[in-house]
């Protein structure tokens, strides 16, 4: 059974530990926007950068791309973006409140927390379209001629440089261009912690196809970030497959799944994989009047690709993995320690180290020793601080996959006359066992990095 507090819970443990903090928090915040702490941050530096591993490292077909987080306008008004990049929006007209209308059966009502926007007697207006963009205006003249939009979405970056891709890096179709970073949508309720915020990050994918091969590659690609999920941590079970109602996919797309997380506030996207057809291609061409079409070498044939576009959120993979990790057990002593059992792989810290006293100088130069040969390696934290039983349990509650320490064993190996094996050995301790072993330091840092992959 999901603990009904289980969110407040990774919510203060994110503040007191350093993952996430409410933005401007000592100005009393800002409603959609989070700064990820010294954590947070290289957590989300390394889911980052094993998606961009996965896509751009791992296979020859997909290149990069980082573009700008301001276009010219024409670019969101060729994509559609600035006429129907709307949500529908009512106001209540008894507590003032404006909400997202088809979320009201979701959202609390601010007068009446218990109850959801739905069910409260408050009148609402009739839905109105409210467009999502972020505005702002460029230059030193703010009339109508010099707004610009903060893009909502990395794709159109991808779009408008198809061609300048293409040209420059050698790739035939099959091929994909793959690009991480911001994006923003000035959106009506923003809220469940991170999970719907202003300012977010966006991992997406176009992959430009054969028009016949479009569904295909849908296909191909709802298997590759299934098993993208699973690599960073989320089991199979946890995520549900939608295969969107046509109804309820853009008029452009003939397939969109949604991949979907059992978060504790509820089964919700994650990612969306759309086959788009040529429509953005197509409207780009039109509206800029640049040929964007692709010469087919074999068949001789001209033609606008097809696009299959798997989009992730950053943010909401990192909510994932940190509702996937966290966990409460009652362990031999009868204490209860909290533990992010996060995959080595995307761990923010990856080895905690510790000589067992502070005020051993052997252990602590010993400890030192072994901390400078991990720290070039992966992340460490060194800490001499209380208790060993107690450093254990805040690496614990960081996720740190690994503890080394180093203790009077060690030392007993650096006296004269030990044998090969009691030489230079170490404590290793793992986080999910707590099992124990004993290492040599010298091959410490390859059985880590072995684990961590
Ligand atoms: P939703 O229906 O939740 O508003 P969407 O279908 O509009 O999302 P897309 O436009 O498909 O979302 O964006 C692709 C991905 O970007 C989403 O699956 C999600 O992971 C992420 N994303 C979109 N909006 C937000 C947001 N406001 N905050 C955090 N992540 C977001």
């Amino acid at each position: 059974m999901v603990d009904p507090n289980v969110m407040e819970k990774i919510v203060a443990l994110c503040k007191r530990r350093g993952f996430i903090f409410q933005a401007s928090e000592i100005y009393g915040g800002l409603n959609g926007f989070w700064d990820y702490g010294p954590l947070g941050a290289q957590l989300k530096k390394n889911i980052r950068d094993h998606w961009w591993r996965a896509m751009t490292q791992l296979r020859d077909d997909i290149v990069g791309l980082d573009g700008a987080i301001i276009m010219n306008p024409a670019v969101l008004k060729a994509s559609g973006h600035v006429d129907t990049f709307n949500d529908p929006l009512v106001d209540c007209k008894t507590c003032q409140g404006r909400f997202r209308a088809d979320q009201v059966d979701k959202i609390p009502c601010p007068q009446k927390p218990s109850k959801c926007v739905a069910d409260c007697h408050g009148e609402k207006t009739a839905p109105r379209n409210f467009n999502l963009m972020l505005k702002t205006y460029l230059g030193p003249v703010q009339d109508e001629s010099a707004v610009a939009y903060l893009r909502p979405e990395t794709a159109q970056a991808i779009f408008v440089q198809f061609k300048n891709v293409l040209d420059t890096s050698r790739q035939k179709l099959p091929f994909g261009i793959a690009q991480a970073g911001k994006s923003f949508r000035n959106e009506i309720n923003p809220r469940n912690f991170t999970f719907r915020s202003r300012e977010f990050d966006q991992m997406e994918v176009e992959f430009f196809v054969h028009p016949d091969d479009g569904f295909k590659w849908t296909e191909q690609w709802l298997a590759d970030r299934l098993a993208w999920y699973e690599a960073v941590g989320l089991p199979r079970e946890k995520i549900h497959v939608l295969d969107v109602p046509e109804a309820d996919r853009a008029f452009y797309s003939k397939k969109t799944y949604d991949l979907e997380y059992e978060f504790p506030f509820g089964v919700q996207e994650l990612e969306g994989i759309a086959y788009r057809t040529n429509y953005d291609l197509g409207k780009h061409q039109e509206a800029s009047g640049k040929p964007l079409e692709y010469f087919d070498e074999a068949t001789k044939a001209k033609f606008i690709p097809h696009v299959v576009e798997p989009s992730a959120g950053l943010d909401r993979t990192l909510l994932a993995l940190l509702c996937e990790a966290y966990a409460e057990e009652r362990v031999a002593d009868g204490d209860l320690r909290t533990v992010l059992r996060f995959k080595p792989c995307v761990a923010p810290v990856k080895a905690g180290v510790f000589p067992l006293l502070k005020n051993k100088p052997e252990l602590v130069a010993k400890a030192r020793e072994v901390e400078a040969l991990l720290r070039p390696r992966m992340a460490v934290q060194y800490d001499d601080g209380g208790a060993i039983g107690r450093r254990y349990r805040r690496q614990d509650e960081i996720g740190t996959p690994f503890c080394v320490t180093i203790d009077f064993e060690t030392l007993e190996g650096i006296r004269e006359g030990a044998t090969a094996g009691e030489k230079n050995t170490v404590t290793l301790r793992h986080r999910d066992s707590m099992e124990q072993e004993r290492v040599s330091i010298s091959a410490l840092p390859a059985k880590l990095l072995a684990a961590i992959g």
